[in-house]
């Protein structure tokens, strides 16, 4: 439920994806979701399309589709999600059935991870226990210089430590990961993040706002009551909570804002071992990196040195005790969701209810699927992929990547603010990138990781060492360009700027994104802004500054910088509004990359799907048997994929932390700032969506 965030490097569709909250609380595969299918003749006809578009195309949708109890969101993306893992648990579950004789060495993992993970009587009887000696060991610190021996022991132990989110880890005071080398990605280096906080971000800490001080409040009664289920006091674990805000809030101070890291300019920071020392010389970064089992290396980046300067100072300033209490909070919290009933049911009411509205705690099996599918994701997905996405899909799926290329490469011709050399380093750029369709060409190798049917957390740390050992010995290595950052189930696709590639798992390419019993216009509009989203994101403000082999070099003129940067700058502030019902402002500076790439993405598939028709003899104005024509179904299918209905409490938790705009800003703002919108339902000038200043990046 903590790890909402996504890796910063890698530039997703869509965050939601990932939170840990979903569904309908019965029995199974049994209440999986009918997948929705796009119809032309589902929009509320009160409404005019020129006004309001996603209103027009979603208010039936929205009207249908209530929240479940136990989701904070309810849209295309989670009733997909909600299939997708219904599938996956079916296959899981006729694995767990096999006589053990039977299974092969994959299917032994799936099926006892399984086991463990649903067998609620082991885990209420002997989560603490497991936990108990880490905790015993943090209790008999002597003195401050351990503080490294604990953190290598956490980061070993809690899932996660490596994973660079927008606003840094979720890891114990930092992170510490592999990255590709900013200036040479051929090269994987390491990597320390600034991290410590379990909020989703700094401004969680240190807005001053009612409602802000109102989750600070419930956060701390949060902390006390783990601390008391842990076997404190109860004066004691209140006493504790309070320090651990306390030295949450000094690590907020101290790090990076969300919005500064979005410039990887910012986090280039190349260090030696020992430069890194002299921003902390209290922590003993060299015993760390030893118990950690990290390989020896030169060079490390530092995201933010000011992070690390400022951890001298909290290590310095707060005793002894503090840290323990600090440390045994940073364990207990990463591991709730994964121990006892009674630590699960108290992580959801802050973690789910507080910060994102949920009203019910999700079934078992979702829980575990979802922790399965982050453990062993690769194991799990083979089946997935074996059932659910057919060669023929991958295909098609292919060839309209292709044509999304070969329309990106004739726009970058087109544009007329862009110099011919400008323009020459886009197209080798474009060359270069790679695209990855569904699932890996190798599955990763689980044979080191050892699972058994008998302890959860057991499994999961083990997991959680397996996972940080992989990403810890591509140190001093050529960077891999194959690897997969999301598993075949996934409801989600990414860019990675530092490898060139765009990456649409299985779990995305199916309807409504992609409908194999739907036409191309219903297909480009959905799946193909996908692709074109995610193509894009190679050229949005981030992406604009990596070349074509990944790595951060100018490759603008300063003039199309300058030209660049204007119409940047029009996304960015169309994007930054006041929304009501969550009570906080949209910032269109930290959305500005995802706004680029929804706005730069349609047009890609839009001119797609107008090549695709006339080499059929067809065109945009031609109508399909219900009377709508090609161009509008176009519209409706790209609407269709955002209607969805948000929490008021996670609608204000996104808008704060992360850098994806809310759905109704995806549609509206997009169609408001296209010409072929206006013309496909007879908008005129003066209507809402006819942007008088329209922006276009791409
Ligand atoms: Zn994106």
């Amino acid at each position: 439920m903590r790890s909402f965030l996504l890796p910063i490097f890698l530039l997703s569709l869509f965050s939601l994806a990932a939170i840990a909250q979903t569904t309908p609380a019965t029995e199974s595969s049994k209440s999986a979701p009918q997948l929705d299918h796009f119809d032309a003749k589902k929009v509320d006809a009160s409404v005019d399309p020129c006004t309001d578009f996603y209103q027009y195309a979603c208010n039936r949708w929205v009207a249908d589709n209530p929240v479940p109890a136990d989701e904070v969101f309810w849209g295309s993306f989670g009733k997909l999600q909600l299939w997708n893992e219904a599938f996956v648990h079916q296959t899981v579950l006729e694995v767990a059935a096999k006589p053990a004789a039977e299974r092969t060495p994959v299917e032994q993992k799936v099926g006892d991870y399984w086991t463990a993970c649903t067998d609620e009587k082991q885990r209420n009887a002997a989560a603490l226990t497991t936990l108990r000696p880490q905790l015993q060991r943090i209790d008999a610190m002597r003195n401050k210089s351990e503080i490294a021996d604990i953190l290598a022991d956490l980061h070993r132990s809690v899932p996660g430590v490596y994973n660079a989110g927008n606003a840094g880890t979720n890891a114990a005071l930092f992170g510490f990961g592999s990255q590709p080398d900013f200036h040479d990605t051929t090269h994987v280096i390491g990597q320390f993040d600034q991290g410590g906080m379990a909020l989703p971000g700094r401004e969680f800490y240190l807005n001053d706002d009612a409602k802000s001080v109102e989750i600070r409040t419930k956060y701390v009664v949060h902390i006390t009551r783990i601390f008391e289920l842990a076997g404190a006091a109860a004066t004691q674990a209140k006493a504790d909570a309070a320090v651990v805000l306390q030295m949450e809030t000094a690590m907020a101070k101290v790090a990076m804002d969300i919005v500064k890291r979005r410039d990887p300019k910012n986090l280039d920071n190349e260090m030696s071992l020992d430069a890194v020392k002299k921003l902390t010389p209290t922590f003993d970064f060299s015993r760390y990196l030893q118990l950690l089992h990290a390989p020896a290396t030169t060079t490390f980046i530092v995201t933010s040195p000011d992070f690390f300067r400022g951890a001298e100072q909290i290590i310095q300033g707060e005793p002894l005790d503090h840290w323990k209490a600090y440390l045994k909070w940073q364990l207990l919290a990463g591991m709730a969701p994964s121990m006892s009933d009674d630590f699960m049911n108290q992580d959801f009411t802050f973690f789910a209810q507080t910060l994102f509205g949920a009203k019910e705690i999700q079934p078992l099996w979702r829980r575990c699927i979802r922790e399965e599918d982050r453990d062993i994701g690769q194991a799990l997905g083979q089946a997935y992929v074996a059932r659910a996405f057919s060669p023929e899909s991958k295909a098609r799926v292919q060839e309209m990547v292709n044509a999304l290329k070969v329309v990106l490469g004739q726009e970058l011709d087109s544009m007329d603010w862009m110099s011919p050399e400008t323009k020459k380093e886009a197209h080798v750029k474009l060359a270069a990138q790679v695209d990855k369709i569904g699932y890996p060409d190798h599955w990763r190798d689980y044979s080191a990781l050892e699972i058994r049917p008998d302890n959860h957390l057991a499994n999961v740390e083990r997991a959680a060492a397996f996972e940080l050992d992989r990403q810890l010995r591509k140190i001093g290595k050529r960077l891999d360009r194959t690897e997969w950052g999301m598993t075949p189930p996934t409801v989600n696709a990414y860019e990675d700027p530092q490898t060139n590639t765009i990456n649409f798992p299985a779990g995305i390419l199916q309807p409504p994104f992609f409908d194999p019993t739907k036409d191309d216009s219903v297909n480009y509009a959905a799946a193909g802004a996908v692709i074109g989203h995610e193509t894009i994101h190679g050229y949005d403000d981030q992406g604009r500054k990596y070349d074509a082999n990944g790595n951060l070099r100018d490759w603008w003129s300063a003039d199309d910088a300058k030209a660049y940067d204007k119409r940047g700058d029009c996304i960015a502030d169309e994007y930054t509004e006041f929304v009501p019902e969550a009570g906080v402002q949209q910032n269109g500076r930290l959305t500005q990359g995802e706004n680029t790439a929804d706005n730069g993405g349609i047009h890609l598939a839009l001119s797609a799907l107008d090549a695709d028709l006339k080499g059929k003899g067809q065109s945009l104005d031609t109508k399909g048997e219900d009377g709508v024509t090609a161009l509008q179904r176009f519209f409706l299918s790209y609407a269709n994929v955002w209607c969805s209905n948000l929490r008021p409490e996670v609608m204000r938790t996104l808008l704060l932390s992360d850098p994806h705009p809310l759905d109704k800003y995806r549609v509206n703002n997009v169609v408001s700032n296209m010409p072929e919108f206006a013309k496909a339902f007879g908008c005129h000038k003066g209507q809402a969506m006819v942007r008088e200043n329209a922006c276009r990046v791409w």
